[in-house]
C-alpha cells in the first residue's frame, strides 16, 4: 500500500515502534466454523524465518479433506436463512470495522509475525502492510450497504429492477510476499458483499493469516463465514480452485498456477476467477523529469519487499542524455540501502524468501553477466551466507536478454537506454505482461499520453507503489484478469440479479 508514513531507510531505531517478544505463536491449526481444527491425516508443516532460517513452529496441514470441511462450513453459513444472510448490510460493515480494530489493538504482534514469517524489514510491516490491511478493512466496511442494483427503464407494462447478491462461496488463494495484505483484499471486499470464504495462505508464510482467524471470532462473525486452512499448493490450494462448490476463486501468484487455476476452474463448475499474476513492469524516466524523486521512486519499485512484488520496476528505460547521471545516483543509492535483520526497526532490506527463489535470483543475474549487461552493484548474496541478497543493477541491459523479458522477483533492477518516446512506449509494451507501469516526467502532456499508450492495469505518474484501497488494482495481457480493491471490485464478488414483473395494469 502506500508507502508514506514509513520511515527512511536506516533511520535510527530511537523512538520507533519495536517488534513484540513472542515466546510462542498462539494460532496454528486450520480455522473452521469458527473452531481452531487438527487437518484430517493429523499432517503438519514447519514454517521458517527466512533471516535465521530457523523454524518458527509447526503449522497444521490442511489437504482436500479439509478444504471439503471448509467448503461445507462456508455454504451452511451463507444457506439463505442462516445468521449471516439475515443480517442487515450495515451490521456487516460495522463487524468489518470491528475486525479493522482488532488489527489496530494487536499491530506489533500482527507485524511481528508478518515479519519473521517472510523476513521483511519489521516496520514495513508495521507501517505499511498494516496500515494497508486495516484502510482496506475499513474501506469495504463502508460499501457493505452501498452496493445497490438499479431500477431499469424498460417498456412501461413491466416493472424491472437489478438486486446484487452474493456468488456464495469464495475461495482466496494467497501469496507469500504480502501474506496479511492480500487476505485483506480478498477477504474484506467478499464479505462485504455477502459472501463466505475459504483461504489458504502461502506454505511459507501462513502466520498471521492462521491468527486473522482469532481475530474473526473476536470481531462476532458467524461461524463458517471465514474459513483458513494452510496447506500446500497442489494439495490445499488445487482442491479449493477444483471445488465443485466454490462459486469462485480469486488467486495471486506466479502466471503458470495461475493458468492452472483458471483451469481447474473451467474443467469443474466454470467457476468465476480473479487473477493477479507476475509483471515485467516498466518505468520511463525523460530527461525533463525530476531526476532525483526518478531515481528515488524506481529504486523503491525495483527494491521494495526484496524486489519480491508483482509490481517490482525491473525494466527502467531512461532517455539517453540523462542516463548515466541517472545510473550513477541509483547506484550511490543503492549502496546505502541499509541490509540486516529485519526485526531490527533500522533494517530497510531483509533476506528472500528461501532457497528456492534465491536459486532463480542468481541464475537469472549469472545470465544476464553472460549476456553482456554491465552489472553496476550488488549481484550475489552477503557475506556468511543466509538469504541475503544486494540490491543488485545492471546498466546496458538489451531487450532480448533474459533479465529483461523474466520476472525475477528479487531485488535486481535493469536500466535501458532509449532516445525517443514512441520508442520507450512500444519496448516498454513489448511484454507478455501488463499490471503496473510508471513515467517521470514533469510534463503533463506527456505524462497524459504516454499513460494512455501504456499496456497496464495501473499506471503511476511521478510516484511509484502508489497503492489505495479506493484505486482498482489488476493486470492486463498475461497479468492477470478481474479487478482487486475500489468500487470494481464489487462486481467480482456480487451476483447481479434482473428482476421483471409484469404490471397488470398500465395507466
Ligand atoms: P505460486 O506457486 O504461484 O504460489 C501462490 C499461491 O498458489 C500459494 O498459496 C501456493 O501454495 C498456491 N498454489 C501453488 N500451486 C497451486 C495449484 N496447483 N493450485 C492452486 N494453488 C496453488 O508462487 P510461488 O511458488 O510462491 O512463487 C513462484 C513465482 O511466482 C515467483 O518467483 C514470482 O515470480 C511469482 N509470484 C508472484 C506473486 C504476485 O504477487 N503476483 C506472488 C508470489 C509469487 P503453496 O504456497 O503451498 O505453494
Ligand atoms: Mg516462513
Amino acid at each position: 500500500m502506500e508507502q508514506n508514513g514509513a520511515p527512511e531507510n536506516g533511520a535510527p531505531a530511537a523512538g520507533l515502534p519495536q517488534p513484540a517478544k513472542l515466546q510462542e505463536v498462539p494460532y496454528t491449526k486450520l480455522f473452521i466454523n469458527n473452531e481452531w481444527q487438527r487437518s484430517s491425516k493429523g499432517a503438519s508443516f514447519p514454517t521458517f524465518n527466512p533471516a535465521t532460517g530457523v523454524k518458527i513452529c509447526d503449522v497444521e496441514e490442511g489437504d482436500t479433506a479439509d478444504v471439503d470441511r471448509a467448503v461445507r462450513a462456508a455454504r451452511a453459513a451463507g444457506r439463505s436463512g442462516a445468521p449471516w444472510r439475515k443480517m442487515e448490510p450495515s451490521a456487516r460493515g460495522r463487524l468489518l470495522h470491528g475486525l479493522a480494530d482488532l488489527l489496530e489493538r494487536d499491530r506489533v504482534l500482527l507485524a511481528t509475525l508478518e515479519t519473521m514469517d517472510t523476513g521483511k524489514p519489521f516496520l514495513q510491516s508495521f507501517f505499511i502492510d498494516l496500515d494497508g490491511s486495516i484502510k482496506t478493512l475499513r474501506y469495504y466496511a463502508g460499501w457493505a450497504d452501498k452496493n445497490q442494483g438499479k431500477s431499469l427503464p424498460v417498456d412501461e407494462s413491466f416493472m424491472c429492477f437489478t438486486k446484487h447478491e452474493p456468488v456464495g462461496v469464495c475461495g482466496a488463494i494467497i501469496p507469500w510476499n504480502f501474506p496479511l495484505l492480500m487476505f485483506t483484499w480478498k477477504v474484506a471486499p467478499a464479505l462485504s458483499c455477502g459472501n463466505t470464504v475459504v483461504v489458504k495462505p502461502a506454505e511459507q508464510t501462513p502466520l498471521t493469516a492462521v491468527h486473522m482467524g482469532a481475530l474473526i471470532k473476536e470481531a462476532g462473525f458467524p461461524p463458517g463465514v471465514v474459513n483458513i486452512v494452510p496447506g500446500f499448493g497442489p494439495s490445499a490450494g488445487a482442491a479449493i480452485a477444483g471445488h465443485m462448490d466454490v462459486d469462485k476463486v480469486a488467486f495471486t501468484g506466479s502466471t503458470e498456477v495461475g493458468q492452472l487455476v483458471q483451469a481447474a476452474a473451467a474443467s469443474s463448475n466454470l467457476k468465476r476467477t480473479t487473477l493477479e499474476l507476475g509483471g515485467k513492469n516498466a518505468c520511463i524516466v525523460f530527461a525533463d523529469a525530476d531526476l532525483a524523486l526518478a531515481v528515488a521512486e524506481a529504486q523503491k519499485g525495483a527494491f521494495y519487499n526484496q524486489g519480491q512484488c508483482c509490481t517490482a520496476a525491473s525494466r527502467v528505460f531512461v532517455e539517453e542524455s540523462v542516463h548515466d547521471e541517472f545510473v550513477r545516483l541509483s547506484v550511490e543509492s543503492a549502496k546505502s540501502i541499509v541490509i540486516g535483520d529485519p526485526l531490527d526497526p533500522r533494517t530497510a532490506h531483509g533476506p528472500q524468501i528461501d532457497r528456492r527463489q534465491l536459486e532463480k535470483i542468481l541464475d537469472l543475474v549469472a545470465s544476464g553477466e553472460e549476456d553482456g549487461a554491465r552489472l553496476e552493484c550488488g549481484g550475489g548474496t552477503l557475506e556468511g551466507g543466509g538469504l541475503f541478497f544486494h540490491p543488485t543493477i545492471f546498466s546496458g541491459v538489451e531487450d532480448h536478454m533474459r533479465i529483461a523479458t523474466e520476472e525475477i522477483f528479487g531485488p535486481v533492477q535493469c536500466i535501458f537506454s532509449f532516445k525517443t518516446q514512441q520508442e520507450a512506449v512500444q519496448r516498454a509494451n513489448s511484454t507478455r505482461f501488463g499490471l503496473v507501469a510508471a513515467v517521470f516526467t514533469r510534463r503533463m502532456d506527456r505524462a497524459l499520453s504516454v499513460s494512455s499508450a501504456l499496456e497496464a492495469g495501473t499506471v503511476w505518474v511521478n510516484c511509484y507503489n502508489a497503492l489505495h484501497a479506493q484505486t482498482p488494482f489488476g493486470g492486463y495481457k498475461m497479468s492477470g484478469n478481474g479487478r482487486e480493491l475500489g468500487e470494481y471490485a464489487l462486481a467480482e464478488y456480487s451476483e447481479v440479479k434482473a428482476v421483471t414483473i409484469k404490471l397488470r395494469e398500465t395507466l
